[in-house]
């Protein structure tokens, strides 16, 4: 996955009030808008940009006791800060190596822009979404809507 050679850039990202911090190394797997209504309840959001990264290159440096790891569903875990309540991060066991990130988290830039939206089938009625990107939905919420695009965040549901 990692061209030879080339360097491995880090990149930081804390929640809102500094206690949780954490870092991987890029490159990420994806970049995408989510509209499930576990998202955008979880945020107080419209909808939610994730990244997903490597379970291996994801680390936490700081306030891991200050994390509150809960069950969403049977199989998706969700975390926030005991402090501020910043939503970090989603793991589901269906799919334990990859690291759902909140892209607002991050603290540098990273590799690549929003890729698509997830999940538009279920998305707020007060949504107004004016960009062109594809967009997924249906029963797994990744599921081809309009154009083109063979573009995935993942195969599972969202935990
Ligand atoms: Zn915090
Ligand atoms: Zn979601």
């Amino acid at each position: 996955m990692d061209e030879p050679g080339k360097k491995t850039e880090l990149v930081r990202g804390s929640c809102f009030c500094g206690t949780v911090r954490f870092e991987f190394a890029l490159p990420t797997l994806f970049c995408g808008h989510c509209h499930c209504s576990m998202c955008r309840r979880m945020h107080g959001a419209g909808y939610v940009t994730w990244i997903g990264v490597p379970t291996p290159r994801f680390s936490l440096t700081a306030g891991q006791d200050q994390l509150t790891v809960f069950a969403s569903s049977e199989h998706g875990k969700r975390s926030f800060c005991n402090t501020c309540g910043s939503s970090l991060f989603c793991q589901s066991s269906k799919h334990p190596e990859i690291m759902d990130i909140v892209l607002a988290n991050l603290h540098d830039t990273i590799d690549r822009k929003p890729q698509a939206h997830y999940y538009f089938s279920d998305r707020a009625d007060w949504t107004a979404i004016g960009d062109s990107l594809p967009r997924f939905g249906g029963e797994t919420g990744t599921e081809p809507l309009a154009t083109e695009s063979a573009s995935h965040m993942t195969t599972e549901k969202h935990a």
